[in-house]
């Protein structure tokens, strides 16, 4: 099995599912003992947040370009970041390596179309729900996303960055997000994007009827699909 790269740490509570997810995804294709090699490299987001946040998406790229590259050199034969919105940099990132990078919204996209589906709803930071590097990926692929009004986006965004990436779960955040979906179910959504890594922990499955397009976890099926060469459907070996 090829060794996964993960450039993770934003936030460190979602890189943790990552590799959780990895590992139990190796294990469910390929049998109880085995484990996926992987390279972790966690960056301290602070430095990152600040950047985004001063619009500084220059220095964004090169501080994670600078860690991909030594992703590469510990040993990764692909990369995978786990973040939507550091995707914003992700030509950055590619031009420093020379392994192949899995684009997080090309497995979301992927997952959507294999259900049958082409209008979803997406909620992640504003970077991702307003730029458009993320929704023009998606539409590459034939993926129209719809994203909440200006003061549900204003919610959703709080919440990330104020209670998920620092693990706070509240029962009164999970409504809202929620009644969110609901609203663009209601405008034409046949599916939700968890479009931010954190959004996951919040809202499952059993919370709602509308499927789920939890991008962490299609991110790393894709990178075990990579890494492994064993389709998703390839039973266990016992
Ligand atoms: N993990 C989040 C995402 O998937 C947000 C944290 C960040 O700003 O990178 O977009």
């Amino acid at each position: 099995m090829k060794t996964i790269g993960l450039l993770g740490g934003m936030s460190w509570e979602s890189t943790e599912r990552y590799y959780r997810f990895i590992q139990e995804e190796t294990k469910r294709r390929l049998g109880p003992m085995h484990s996926a090699p992987v390279v972790l490299m966690s960056v301290e987001f602070q430095k990152v947040h600040a950047m985004q946040h001063a619009g500084d998406w220059d220095a964004a790229g090169a501080y994670l370009a600078d860690h991909a590259r030594r992703a590469q050199a510990a040993g990764a034969d692909l990369l995978i970041l786990c973040t939507n919105t550091m995707h914003k940099v992700a030509p950055a990132i590619e031009a420093a390596i020379d392994i192949p990078f899995l684009h997080i919204a090309d497995a979301t996209a992927s997952a959507i179309r294999a259900q049958g589906l082409d209008t979803v709803g997406l909620l992640g930071t504003h970077f991702t729900m307003e730029q458009d590097f993320y929704r023009e990926r998606l539409a590459l692929h034939g993926v129209t996303a719809l994203v909440p009004d200006a003061e549900d986006r204003e919610l959703v965004n709080r919440v990330i960055y104020q209670e998920l990436v620092d693990g706070t779960l509240r029962p009164d955040s999970r409504d809202a997000f929620l009644r969110i979906m609901q609203t663009l179910a209601s405008r034409g959504a046949q599916g939700m994007i968890e479009g931010c890594t954190e959004i996951g922990m919040l809202v499952t499955p059993e919370h709602t009827d509308i499927p789920l397009f939890e991008t962490g976890w299609l991110h790393c099926e894709a990178a075990v699909d990579a890494a492994s060469g064993k389709p998703r459907s390839w039973e266990p070996v016992d």
